[in-house]
């Protein structure tokens, strides 16, 4: 792909010790939507994974990426799309039950982004729906030069 790759510094917030692994396409998706140059809209999508308890580990298989139904604003974003619940439906059933639902992420226009009211209203929304069934939740803001992750284990 692309010979300018740039590493963005990853920020993981978490009251708890804990390891994240991104798989390589993910972190290259993330600074592909990243909000410079001629990215102007918010991207968001949905983040795919597990986690391993003996060495706390979670891992991120996968993330969707913006779909045609989705909403996107230079500041803001609705998740519209069947895609991103299609894939999470899809990556369950295909790993028997050990890659799912993470949480979500998105892109701030910002260097060093950190979670607007909507956002921690969103974040809240999805942790209580689901609780009850997923064992740790991961939440990522994509500045443009700072990736945010806000990790939670229930
Ligand atoms: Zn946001």
């Amino acid at each position: 792909m692309s010979v300018t790759q740039r590493k963005m510094e990853i920020e993981i917030h978490c009251d708890k010790p804990i390891n994240i692994n991104f798989t390589g396409k993910i972190l290259e998706t993330f600074e592909k939507f990243s909000q410079t140059g001629n990215n102007l809209n918010e991207a968001c999508g949905v983040l795919i994974g597990g986690m391993n308890t003996e060495n706390n580990t979670i891992f991120i298989d996968t993330c969707t990426t913006p779909g045609k139904q989705d909403k996107r604003h230079p500041k803001g974003y609705l998740m519209k799309d069947t895609k991103h619940q299609k894939a999470i439906n899809h990556a369950f059933k295909t790993s028997g039950g050990t890659s799912f639902l993470l949480g979500t992420w998105h892109t701030h226009p910002e260097e060093k982004p950190t979670p607007s009211a909507v956002d921690k209203g969103d974040w809240t929304r999805i942790m209580k729906r689901n609780s009850d069934i997923l064992p740790v939740f991961v939440f990522v803001i994509v500045g443009t030069e700072k990736i945010s992750v806000y990790t939670y284990i229930s």
